[in-house]
């Protein structure tokens, strides 16, 4: 898009997309880049199917429980934030009011779930979709919960179906989830993903199939669009109630 089709584009429209995910580990048989690949993967595909504007993803999210595996980047809660939020703010001086953000990576929700509350408070309707809870409800038998975990048979799926020469499925695990020595129910310990697993894989993998990563994508993307276009067709006054007596 040049600036001039950017004019047209938000002279019409007051809604975008916005993918975000993270580089951190997935195990050894899935790349550093599965999050953001992934939220870009579907994001894009939804914003042809509704004809809205998708930003460039945001490859770097809040990973630092990953950081004893090589080559995953950390970014700290409040800096993933105010990034995100500068990139909204410059969506919304052309006149956008709407943003969904496709998230890629669990441990972004926290900051993203604040950043969209602060957001409503200057006229910004931010909301933020997750693929895999979708998942579970749209499809809740084709993975066990232990594949539907970091790393598992149905992110790897989903990576074989979308970009197949990225995975090695020779180096598949199954992994025992180790419980820590001081683990109990009430104790909160700073634990990170490799206290609990050396591999860095949670659950099962080795049951992933490209055919079963198909039928999540077109499962999410379909939920997806029907977001954005509810979301398009809504008026602000709808989406955030003022108390009335
Ligand atoms: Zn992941």
């Amino acid at each position: 898009m040049s600036w001039y089709e950017a004019k047209e584009y938000f002279t019409k429209n007051d809604i975008a997309i916005v993918p975000a995910g993270s580089n951190e580990q997935h195990g050894l048989a899935n790349p550093l880049g599965t999050d953001h690949l992934i939220a870009k993967s579907i994001a894009e595909e939804a914003a042809k199917r509704t004809r809205v504007l998708c930003l460039q993803v945001i490859p770097f999210g809040v990973s630092p429980h990953h950081k004893q595996f090589w080559g995953t980047i950390f970014i700290s809660p409040k800096t993933f934030k105010q990034y995100v939020r500068e990139t909204c703010l410059s969506l919304s001086y052309y006149g956008v009011r709407k943003i969904v953000v496709v998230n890629g990576h669990g441990g972004n929700l926290a900051a993203l779930a604040d950043l969209a509350r602060e957001l409503r408070e200057e006229g910004i309707f931010m909301s933020v979709f997750q693929w895999w809870p979708a998942a579970v409800n749209l499809l809740p038998d084709l993975f066990t919960a232990e594949e539907r975990r970091h790393a598992g048979a149905e992110e790897t799926s989903v990576n074989l179906a979308l970009h197949p020469n990225l995975v090695n499925l020779s180096k598949t695990r199954n992994a025992h989830i180790r419980k820590h020595r001081l683990q109990q129910e009430g104790i909160t310990l700073p634990l990170c993903t490799v206290d609990e697993t050396i591999s860095g894989v949670f659950g099962k993998q080795s049951t992933a199939s490209a055919e079963k990563g198909k039928k999540v994508l077109e499962a999410v993307t379909n939920e997806l669009v029907r977001h954005v276009e509810l979301l398009k067709k809504a008026k602000m006054d709808d989406l955030v109630q003022k108390p009335k007596v």
